[in-house]
C-alpha cells in the first residue's frame, strides 16, 4: 500500500489523516512539537467546515465538544448595532450547523481521538524534503530521515516545505497586532448564545462565547510589525486600549490572567500560484494561510482535508494533487484576499473614515450579505 506522509499535526493535518484512514489508507503525521499543546484560545467554524466534517464522518464527535451559536453581530465601541447575521437561519439555509465555536484545545482532542493508534510521531519537525522518481525523503531537526511515497504538507504559515518549493511565498504582515485569551468565569448579564466583534477606530474586540460557560475574546490594534510595546502588553495596557468598549469587554479584560494573554502580529501568505509539486502536495496554511477576519483559515483547511481525501480514492496521488490545486487555488485564493481587505476596513484609523464605515455597513443590503453567504457556504468536496 502507497505511504503518505503528513507534516504538521494542526488541525489540517490532523483532518485529513482521519479522512484518509477512513478512506483505507496508510497514513503517518509528523509533528513537530513534543505533545500536543494547542493555544488557549477558542475558534469559530461555519458552515463550510462543519459540511466538511459532515463529508469525512465525524461532525457528531466535533459538536459534542463545542457550541452552536445562535446569532452574530458586528457592534460599535458603544455597543450600537451594526450588522446582525441570524445564525439559525444559516443553519437552516445550508443544512449544516452555522456557526459553531470550540476550544481549540477540545479539537484537538476530538480529532486525535479519532485517529488510529500510533497514526503520530512527535518532536519530528521536517527541515528539509527531496522527491526522486521513487518517492520523496523527509529530513528532521534531529539529523533523521524517513520515506515515503507521497508528502502533503500541513506544517502551517511558515512551512519550510512551501519555502524551499517557492522560496519568494514569505508571510506579510497585515498592519495590526492581535491579544487573545479565555477567561472562565463568565461576567453577570453575558449573552452565551452570540458572537460580537465590535469595530472602533484601528482597533476590534471579539467576544467568542465556548461550550461549559467559558469566553474566548481577541483584540486587534494598528501598530508596527513585532513591537516590543504590543508584545509586553498587560491585560492593564488592554484595558488602557479598549476600556471604553461596551459591556462585556471591561469586563472580560479584568477577569482575564495576564499567563493567558496570547500575543501574535496577524500575518497571511500573499495567494500563491501552485500547489502541487510531483509526490508533494501543500494544504491548509502552508498553502494558503489567511487572516482571520472572515474566520476562515481553519475553515478552508478543512475543506482542503475532506477535499484531498477524496480526490485520493479517485486518482493516482500525483493526478489528485493537481486536480486539488485546480479544484481549491481560485476559492482559496479569493478567500484570502477577500480577508485582506475586510481587515483593510475593519482597521480604519481615521475617526471620520470609520464611523462612515459603520453607517455604509449598516445600510448593506440583505442580498449582498445573503451572497457572500452563498459562496462562502456552497462548497464542493469532489473533483
Ligand atoms: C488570531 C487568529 C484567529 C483565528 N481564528 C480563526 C477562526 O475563528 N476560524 C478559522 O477557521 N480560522 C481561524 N484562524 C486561522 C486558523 O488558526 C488556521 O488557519 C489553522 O490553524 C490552520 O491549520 P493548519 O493545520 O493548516 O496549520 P497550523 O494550525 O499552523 O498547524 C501546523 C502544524 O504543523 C506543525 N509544524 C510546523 N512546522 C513543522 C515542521 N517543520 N515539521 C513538522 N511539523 C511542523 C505545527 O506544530 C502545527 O501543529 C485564526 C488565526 C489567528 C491567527
Amino acid at each position: 500500500m502507497k505511504k503518505f506522509a503528513i507534516i504538521g499535526g494542526g488541525i489540517g493535518g490532523l483532518t485529513l489523516a482521519i479522512a484518509m484512514q477512513r478512506k483505507g489508507m496508510n497514513v503517518k503525521v509528523y509533528e513537530s512539537a513534543p505533545r500536543f499543546k494547542p493555544l488557549g484560545a477558542g475558534i469559530a467554524l461555519a458552515a463550510n467546515a462543519m459540511k466538511a466534517f459532515v463529508e469525512i464522518g465525524i461532525v457528531e464527535e466535533i459538536v459534542r465538544a463545542g457550541k452552536k451559536i445562535k446569532g452574530m453581530f458586528i457592534k460599535d465601541v458603544s455597543g450600537k448595532i451594526i450588522t446582525f447575521t441570524d445564525a439559525e437561519q444559516l443553519t437552516k439555509q445550508f443544512g449544516v450547523i452555522n456557526n459553531f465555536t470550540i476550544h481549540r484545545a477540545d479539537l484537538h482532542e476530538v480529532l486525535s481521538c479519532l485517529l488510529q493508534p500510533a497514526t503520530i510521531e512527535f518532536g519530528k519537525m521536517c527541515v528539509d524534503v527531496n522527491q526522486n522518481a521513487g518517492g520523496v525523503t523527509i529530513h528532521f531537526s534531529n539529523g533523521n530521515t524517513a520515506e515515503a511515497d507521497y508528502l502533503i504538507a500541513c506544517d502551517g504559515i511558515h512551512s519550510p516545505i512551501r519555502k524551499k518549493l517557492l522560496p519568494g511565498s514569505l508571510p506579510r504582515y497585515a498592519g495590526y497586532t492581535c491579544w487573545r485569551a479565555i477567561v472562565d468565569n463568565v461576567p453577570e448579564g453575558f449573552n452565551s448564545d452570540e458572537t460580537t466583534e465590535s469595530w472602533g477606530s484601528g482597533r476590534r474586540f471579539g467576544v467568542v462565547p465556548l461550550s461549559n460557560n467559558r469566553v474566548y475574546w481577541f483584540a486587534t490594534l494598528n501598530a508596527k510589525a513585532s513591537d516590543p510595546k504590543m508584545r509586553d502588553a498587560t491585560t492593564k495596557d488592554l484595558l488602557e486600549y479598549f476600556g471604553d468598549f461596551h459591556f462585556p469587554v471591561p469586563d472580560l479584560l479584568e477577569r482575564t490572567n495576564q499567563e493567558q494573554l496570547i500575543w501574535s502580529d496577524i500575518i497571511d501568505i500573499k495567494p500563491i500560484k501552485q500547489f502541487a509539486f510531483g509526490r508533494i502536495v501543500l494544504m491548509g496554511d502552508a498553502a494558503h494561510a489567511t487572516t482571520p477576519n472572515m474566520g476562515q483559515g481553519a475553515c478552508m483547511a478543512i475543506e482542503d482535508a475532506a477535499t484531498l481525501a477524496n480526490g485520493l480514492i479517485k486518482y493516482s496521488p500525483e493526478e489528485a494533487f493537481k486536480k486539488f490545486e485546480v479544484h481549491r487555488i481560485k476559492r482559496t485564493t479569493n478567500i484570502v484576499r477577500q480577508s485582506w481587505s475586510i481587515g483593510k476596513i475593519a482597521q480604519l484609523e481615521n475617526p471620520i473614515l470609520s464611523s462612515l464605515r459603520n453607517g455604509a455597513f449598516r445600510k448593506m443590503p440583505k442580498r449582498v450579505i445573503d451572497k457572500q453567504a452563498e459562496s462562502l457556504y456552497n462548497v464542493s468536496f469532489s473533483y
